[in-house]
């Protein structure tokens, strides 16, 4: 089950658990933003062209070659994350499967299973999408 809005910003909310070895999974409320293929060719495409311009400029300083390869892999690492970059974690609402208390989901691009930490005993685990719950969301609306 999903709900989707179309705000500028178009955010949908998928249903997940938050999963801590020991304990009783919770439910967990994600709010995803879905990336276009546009938002992440473009950002690919500017992120390509920065490394190109500092690739040659790091080149400069001795000893050359590791500062140039640092750059252009540092670079293509970034590419590669922006061009599957499908969804960014907004934010998520749920309960610590340890204590109950509320917990936080680091922001950036959805992984599996994507880090969360509980705001009151500190413990950090991961929340699961539910199976399904992403793959009939259209990322190009
Ligand atoms: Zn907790």
């Amino acid at each position: 089950m999903t709900n989707v809005d179309e705000t500028p910003h178009r955010h949908v909310v998928v249903p997940g658990t938050a999963v801590l070895f020991g304990y009783e999974p919770t439910p967990v409320d994600l709010h995803l933003v879905p990336r276009p293929t546009r938002w992440r060719v473009g950002g690919a495409v500017r992120i390509g062209a920065v490394a190109g311009v500092l690739t040659p400029l790091a080149a400069v300083v001795p000893p050359h070659a590791p500062w140039a390869l640092g750059v252009l892999g540092t670079g293509a690492i970034l590419v590669h994350r922006r061009l599957n970059e499908r969804f960014t974690v907004s934010s998520a609402d749920g309960a610590c499967p340890k204590c109950g208390g509320r917990l936080s989901a680091g922001g950036g691009r959805l992984r599996r299973p994507h880090p969360a930490s509980c705001e009151s005993c500190h413990n950090e685990f991961g929340i699961e999408v539910a199976p399904g719950a992403i793959d009939e969301i259209s990322l190009d609306a």
